[in-house]
């Protein structure tokens, strides 16, 4: 996987800063109404391309970048984080930047859900109930299953 030093500047993220610096040095140029109309369609795509985007994460999934099958999805509670259903592999992605490996110990706390309670392996049933209403309760209840025992 890559390091997240190595990775910054991807051919994405390079072609992107071309056409963003193409359009801002063709707007002096722009002579005519129509062709003010077609940056301005063109700029107002954007948003459509990022609603449709995420129509397709939602119905879709998302292509995993280890085995290429679309069944990548989102974590609930860290938006960031994924998983994919079908290999298993995590992985981990901020805003536009590379996929990186989420497999190691540090990000085992995002997938490991909201709850972080753990069974309680120290239990052992009481001996002696008390004199307490509970105790009452939990006593008179021992006593009803051993005549219903014995009943049988
Ligand atoms: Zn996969």
């Amino acid at each position: 996987m890559h390091s997240p030093r190595r990775s910054q500047i991807t051919i994405g993220r390079l072609m992107a800063l071309i056409a963003a610096c193409a359009v801002v040095l063709a707007l002096p140029h722009l002579q005519s109404v129509t062709e003010f109309k077609v940056v301005a369609c063109a700029l107002a795509s954007l948003p459509l391309f990022v609603v449709c985007n995420a129509l397709v994460e939602a119905l879709f999934g998302i292509q995993c970048p280890g085995c290429r099958r679309w069944s990548l999805r989102r974590l609930v509670l860290n938006r960031s984080y994924f998983s994919c259903s079908a290999c298993g592999m995590r992985f981990k992605r901020f805003g536009l930047g590379p996929w990186l490996d989420a497999s190691g110990p540090d990000d085992d706390v995002k997938y490991r859900g909201k709850s972080q309670s753990r069974t309680w392996t120290g239990f052992t049933v009481p001996r002696d109930p008390g004199g307490t209403t509970s105790g009452d309760l939990l006593r008179n209840k021992r006593l009803r299953e051993r005549t219903g025992e014995e009943a049988r």
